[in-house]
Formats: structure tokens, sequence, C-alpha cells
């Protein structure tokens, strides 16, 4: 799960990790108040998004003085901002994070996740902050600073330092460093997050080291030991469908672009009817995973959530019955059909336990179902089918 940065920011704050004074804005007059509230020029306003790179794409402005505190927030909220991480349709800017503007001397990369192939935690940092990490890496790896932590043994002293000195910091700037390191440490640690990303970390002109920008992600598996991180949830922020299939345990991600929609039992089976889909010609509108013990309800909502895609122009059902078995799986399907209007053509390929039984109650459904007789035929019918 994602967060904003300003949540991102209350968290840092709640482990003393220094941040610039500031508050969230939801509409110009906050983010006026806030301005006049901090007391001081210049003031950056920031759009609120879950996604990087606002700065280039124009959300994230430093204002001089009340007037462009206005012009800004004005500007900024409402807007569709577009970054390299939103994609080309850009995302409706709806909160801001009003912030005192700070003198900067240096700009650092630091960031923490999980790395499973060492089965530790990653700590990176790079002198080349406030640019584009992925850039740096292709181009420049050198400039990029990493300790391996086993989790175990948690961050260790002298791995601390080693950061700290490789990332060139005079003592002063060391002393602050070191305990923002740790406390970091502990809040990805106890709060199970999958990334920590601070881009930049910077170091004022007067030296002191502060947390500019921040991005937090969690584990989804954790977070039911995270209640107020689900309190921070922002389903403005979130795919419309997604939301909708995660009230019913649905696995679903929205694929962009695709025009077969497809249900399927089982996260490998799903990845493998998605390649037989493109195979065919055609495309995925979406990954859905009903799961291995789905009932019919849960087909129910899937193949309505499916079939509520304006992108979906035909539906490919692929189902092993194994613990879901082929006959409630058609009931599911059966009674979806008659509580929506099924305007696409439904390919069925249904495999296993009880598949006699469930082709009968298909058949005794009267709906209009067009079934396959194996894997390749079926995904050739609703290529064909989507190709018009
Ligand atoms: P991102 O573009 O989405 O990663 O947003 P950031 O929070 O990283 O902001 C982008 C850039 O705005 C930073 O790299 C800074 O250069 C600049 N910026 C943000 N806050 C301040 C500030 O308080 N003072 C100054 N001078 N620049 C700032
Ligand atoms: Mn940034």
């Amino acid at each position: 799960m994602k967060i904003h940065e300003f949540q991102a920011k209350e968290l840092f704050k709640k482990y003393g990790v220094p941040i610039p004074r500031g508050k969230a804005a939801f509409s110009v007059d906050e983010a006026k108040a806030i301005a006049a509230e901090l007391g001081v020029f210049p003031v950056v306003v920031k759009a609120q998004i879950h996604a990087g790179g606002r700065g280039k794409g124009g959300g994230v402005k430093l204002a001089k003085n009340a007037a462009e505190v206005d012009q800004y927030a004005s500007s900024i909220l409402g807007m569709t901002l577009v970054t390299h991480q939103t994609g080309p349709e850009g995302r409706l800017v709806k909160k801001l994070l009003v912030e005192e503007g700070l003198p900067i001397e240096k700009e650092l990369y630091l960031s923490m996740l999980p790395d499973r192939a060492t089965a530790t935690i990653i700590v990176m940092g790079s002198e080349a902050g406030g640019m584009d990490i992925e850039e740096v890496a292709a181009k420049t790896p050198e400039k990029i600073i990493k300790v391996n932590v086993d989790p175990l043994l948690g961050f260790q002293g002298y791995q601390a330092r080693e950061m700290a000195y490789g990332l060139n910091m005079e003592p002063e700037v060391v002393k602050q460093f070191i305990p923002m390191l740790n406390k970091l440490f502990k809040l990805f640690v106890e709060y199970d997050c999958s990334l920590l990303e601070i881009n930049p970390l910077v170091i004022t002109s007067d030296k002191r080291v502060i947390a500019l920008d921040a991005k937090v992600n969690f584990d989804d598996n954790a977070l039911f030991r995270h209640k107020d991180i689900q309190e921070y949830r922002d389903l403005d922020e979130e795919d419309p469908f997604e939301v909708e299939a995660s009230k019913y345990d649905l696995n679903y991600i929205k694929m962009p672009g695709g025009s077969v929609g497809n249900m399927v039992n089982g996260a490998g089976l799903a990845m493998a009817t998605m390649d037989i889909i493109q195979q065919a010609g055609a495309s995925p509108a979406n990954f859905l995973d009903v799961g291995g013990g789905a009932n019919a309800q849960q087909v129910e909502n899937g193949f309505r959530i499916i079939l509520s895609d304006p992108a979906v122009k035909g539906v490919f059902i692929n189902i092993f019955g194994g613990i879901l078995r082929c006959d409630i799986l058609a009931e599911g399907v059966v009674e979806a059909a008659k509580k929506v209007d099924v305007k696409v053509p439904v390919v069925i390929r249904m495999e296993g336990t009880n598949v006699d039984k469930g082709r009968q109650i298909l058949e005794a459904s009267g709906l209009n179902l067009i079934t396959a007789k194996d894997l390749t035929d079926a995904a050739q019918k609703v290529a064909a089918i989507v190709k018009g």
C-alpha cells in the first residue's frame, strides 16, 4: 500500500526524524492559512498524489509571498498532474502539502527496501540526490552506496558510519545523520515497510539534515497489524475496479490497453491465461485470480467487475476445478449473468471436478455462453471476438 508524502512525514515525526514545518491543505484558503501560520517565506506548495516526479511535472512550486501561495495552490489543486510515474493519463490533484521552504546546500538520496535474494534489508544512499535514482543506477552506479542489513542482527553502527562517510558527510552532519538512519530503520521494520525513500534528503546551509521528500510503501499482507496505516488509505488514488475487487478478497489488477476480461482460479493459471491471450493476438484487460477456494459469490462479484469495465470486449473464463468445483463456478456465473446485463460474448473453458455438472448448469441457464474444448481453442475464440 502507498501513502501520501504528508502522511509519511507524520510517521517520520512520530519517530523523531526531522521534516520541514508544514501541513496538508485541501483547499486554496487552507493553503493560504497554513502559509500565514508558518510565518516565513518562501513556502513550498506540493501536490499530494501517489506518484513521484511531481517537481518536473509542475506539481512542486516555491512561493515567495502570499500572492504566489494563492496562485500556485489554485493552479495545482484540480490540475491533472502528469509525471513519469502516473502514465500519460495523469492524476487529479485533490490535496496539497504546504511547507516552509528551506535553504538547501546539498541534496542526497536515501532509501531502504527488502532484498529477497540476500534476505536482508538494503539501505541505499547517494550524493546524487534530487535526481531520478534509476537513471543514476544505470549511468553512474558507483555513485550509489549500499549496505545489506541482516534483519536478525539489526542495523549496526559500522554500517551507519559506512553510509555516512560514503556520502562524504562532515562530522556535524554525521552526528545528526546516524541517529536519523537508526530511527528510519526502526520505522521500516516496525511498520513492515516494503519501501522507504527520501529523495532528496537535504543538508541545509545551516547544516541541518532534513527529509524534504518522503515515500513509504507497506507490505499489504502485514496491514492487518497496522490500523493507523489502514486509516491512511486514499481510495482516490486507487483504480476503482481494484478498489471494488478488494472488497471481496479478489486478486484483481487492471491492465491498461487490453480488451479481454478474464477470470481464472489460481495465480499461475491466471498468468498462463494472460500469455495465451497474447499468443492468440489479443491483450488481457485484467489479471483476476478468484482464488483456489472461491465460492459462487466471489465468482459472481469477479464476473460483475470484469463486465463493468468498458474496455472489455470479450470475456474468457478459464477454470480448473479443484477446490473450486466446476458446478460452483457455473452457479456463480449464472447468478451474475442474471443480475447484470451481459453485453459481450463470454468464452468458457472448464475442466476438473464436477465438470459435467458444471456444463449442465451452464447449458440449462439458456445464457449465450461459448464453450471451448481446450485452452488454445478458448484463446483463439476470445481473440477472434475482440478483434471483431
Ligand atoms: P518529487 O519531484 O515528486 O520527487 O517531489 P520532491 O518533494 O522531491 O520535490 C522536488 C524538488 O523540489 C526537490 O528535489 C527540491 O529541489 C525542490 N524543493 C522541494 N522543497 C524545497 C524547499 O523547501 N526548498 C527548496 N529550495 N527547494 C525545494
Ligand atoms: Mn522527490
